[in-house]
C-alpha cells in the first residue's frame, strides 16, 4: 500500500474529476457519520467544515463519565452519554469498519484484540480514520450549530440551479452555551449535513403511578458502571441488547436480585437475574405491578432500557426549529427521501446516519457518498413531487404491513442489505460483500442463542472474515 496521506491524496484527486461543482458543506456533528461524511465531501471536491460541540471526534464512542445526577431520566439532556464504563461492541469489529478503512484487531492503534471490543477501541479506530484522511483540519471543536436559516434566491457559483436553497448557520462556542446571544456568529453556506446522532435524548416511557414511586429511576442513558445498585433489588425494563447488557452487568456488580424483562434479546446468565414480565404499574410504597398481575415489593430502583436503537431515545433538530422542512412524530424523521433528502430542501438539507438496527458506520459512507455526487451534480435526485410520492407510497406500505409509525427507519430483516445496495448502485459502486452480511447474520444468531457470552463465543467464519476485510480494504 502507498503511504497513507499520498493514497488519500490519490483517492480524493480520482474523485474530484468527475464532480461538476464544488459546494461550501456545513456538516453538523463530528461523530461517526460526521467524519465519514467529511471525508465522502472531500472526496467529491465540495468545501467542508465541520461543527462539532465537543472537543473530539467519535460521538457517542468518546466516552464521558458523568452524567447529570439530578436528572437521571435524562429528559434535560444535557449531557451526552448512552455508553457505560464496561461496554463493549455489540457487532463484531470487521462488520463496524469501513470497508476502505479496516477495523481489523491490527489496525495502526489497536490495543483491544477481541472481537467485541471495549469502546475506547472504537473511539482509537474513530481517531485514527480522521488521522488517515487528514479530517481534523476541517473541524470547528466547541461550537454548536444552534440554527440553520434557509436563503431562498441566491445562487452558488457554477452551475448549481437557483432553485437549491443555501443555508445561513448560526453557530456559538459550546462553553458558553448558558450565556447571551452575544457570541453567536453565522456563515452563509451552500449545503448542510445534519450528522447530529439520535442517542442524546432518551425516551421515557410514562407507566401509572411512575411519579409517586419512591426508588431510583434512571434510563440507561445515565447508566455508567454498577456501583449504586450493589446489594439492591432492581428492575431492568426492556430486553434489547442494552437491557440484557445491563441486567447482566447489574447483577455480576452485586444486586440482590433483579427482574429483568424476557423479550427478544436473548437469555440471561446470571442466577440474581428473574426473568419478568413487562412492567405494568409503580406503587408509591415501593412496590411494582407486572403485566401478568404479580407484584414485587421493595424495589430500589428501576433502569429504562428501552432499545440502544431509536427506541429508547428520540430523534431532536432543535437548529431545524422555524423551519418546516421536517417534523418528527413518533419517531418518525418526514418526510426524508431515501431517510436522507426533505424532498422540499433537496439535495442542500440531508440526513445521515437516520436509519436503525443497521450496521452504522459503512452504511454512513453510502449515504454520504450519494449526497456528496448529488451536490456535486454528477448524480441527479428525482423532480420534489417524484420523491414526494415515493415517500407517501413507503409510509402507505408500512402502514399496509402493520409496522407502527415509530419503527419508520428501522432497517430489519434484510431491509439494510437492500437500501445499501440501491445506494451504491446510485452512487455506481458495486454492493457491498457477502462476508459481512454472513457474519452480521451469525452473529445475530449467536447473541440469540446466548445474549450474555456472544461476545466471547467464536463466530464461524472469523478469521476469513477478518481476511476478507483486510484484503477489501487494500483493494480501495
Ligand atoms: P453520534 O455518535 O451521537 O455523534 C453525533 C455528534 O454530533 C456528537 O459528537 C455531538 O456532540 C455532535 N452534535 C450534536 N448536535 C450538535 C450541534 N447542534 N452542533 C455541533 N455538534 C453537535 N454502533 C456500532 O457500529 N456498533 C456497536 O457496537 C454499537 N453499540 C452501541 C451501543 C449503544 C449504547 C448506543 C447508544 C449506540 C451503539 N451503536 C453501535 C450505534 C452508534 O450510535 C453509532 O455507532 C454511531 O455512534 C452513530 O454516529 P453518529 O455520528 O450518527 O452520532
Amino acid at each position: 500500500l502507498p503511504p497513507p496521506s499520498t493514497r488519500a491524496a490519490a483517492v480524493m484527486a480520482s474523485s474530484m474529476s468527475n464532480a461538476k461543482q464544488s459546494l461550501s458543506v456545513a456538516v453538523i456533528g463530528a461523530g461517526p457519520a460526521g467524519i465519514i461524511s467529511a471525508r465522502e465531501l472531500l472526496l467529491a471536491g465540495h468545501r467542508v467544515t465541520v461543527f462539532e460541540r465537543s472537543s473530539k471526534v467519535g460521538g457517542i464512542w468518546d466516552y464521558r463519565e458523568t452524567f447529570d445526577e439530578d436528572d437521571l431520566l435524562g429528559q434535560r439532556a444535557s449531557v451526552r452519554g448512552s455508553v457505560y464504563a464496561y461496554l463493549r461492541t455489540n457487532l463484531p469489529r470487521e462488520v463496524m469498519g469501513l470497508p476502505d478503512f479496516a477495523f481489523d484487531s491490527k489496525f495502526e492503534g489497536s490495543r483491544d484484540a477481541r472481537q467485541f471490543p471495549a469502546h475506547d477501541e472504537v473511539q482509537r479506530y474513530l481517531e485514527a480514520f480522521a488521522d488517515e484522511f487528514e479530517l481534523l483540519q476541517f473541524v470547528r471543536f466547541g461550537m454548536e450549530v444552534q440554527r440553520c436559516v434557509p436563503v431562498q434566491g441566491h445562487r452558488a457559483e457554477g452551475t448549481v440551479p437557483s432553485t437549491w436553497l443555501r443555508w445561513e448557520v448560526v453557530t456559538r462556542p459550546a462553553a458558553q452555551l448558558q450565556d447571551n446571544e452575544a457570541a453567536a456568529s453565522s456563515e452563509l453556506y451552500d449545503a448542510v449535513v445534519v450528522a447530529n446522532g439520535h442517542y442524546s435524548r432518551p425516551r421515557v416511557p410514562q407507566l401509572p403511578g411512575q411519579a409517586a414511586f419512591p426508588g431510583l429511576l434512571m434510563h440507561s442513558h445515565s447508566y455508567r458502571r454498577p456501583d449504586p445498585f450493589k446489594g439492591k433489588t432492581v428492575v431492568v425494563l426492556g430486553a434489547s441488547s442494552s437491557g440484557v447488557d445491563l441486567a447482566e452487568e447489574i447483577a455480576n456488580g452485586g444486586a440482590k436480585n433483579i427482574h429483568a424483562g424476557s423479550g427478544g434479546g436473548g437469555s440471561h446468565d446470571s442466577d440474581q437475574i428473574i426473568k419478568a414480565p413487562n412492567l405494568q404499574e409503580f406503587h408509591a410504597d415501593g412496590s411494582i405491578t407486572l403485566a401478568d398481575g404479580s407484584r414485587i415489593a421493595d424495589v430500589d430502583a428501576c433502569v429504562f432500557c428501552t432499545g440502544h436503537c431509536s427506541a429508547g431515545y428520540i430523534y431532536d433538530f432543535p437548529f431545524l426549529a422555524g423551519t418546516d422542512f421536517v417534523t418528527v412524530e413518533d419517531n418518525r424523521v418526514g418526510p426524508l427521501y431515501q431517510h436522507i433528502f426533505p424532498p422540499a430542501a433537496a439535495p442542500t438539507l440531508a440526513f445521515v446516519g437516520i436509519p436503525w438496527k443497521v450496521i452504522p458506520f459503512p452504511q454512513f459512507q453510502l449515504q454520504s457518498r450519494w449526497i456528496a455526487k448529488v451536490l456535486a451534480g454528477a448524480v441527479q435526485l428525482p423532480s420534489r413531487q417524484e420523491m414526494e410520492q415515493h415517500v407517501a407510497d413507503f409510509y402507505a406500505s408500512l402502514k399496509a404491513t402493520g409496522v407502527p409509525v415509530r419503527y419508520t427507519h428501522r432497517q430489519s430483516d434484510g431491509m439494510q442489505w437492500q437500501y445499501n445496495a440501491w445506494l451504491a448502485e446510485q452512487c455506481g459502486d458495486e454492493p457491498g460483500a457477502a462476508w459481512r452480511e454472513q457474519m452480521y447474520k451469525a452473529c445475530g444468531q449467536s447473541r440469540k442463542t446466548n445474549a450474555s457470552k456472544y461476545r466471547d463465543a467464536s463466530l464461524p467464519g472469523a478469521e476469513e472474515a477478518e481476511q476478507a476485510a483486510r484484503e477489501e480494504a487494500c483493494r480501495a
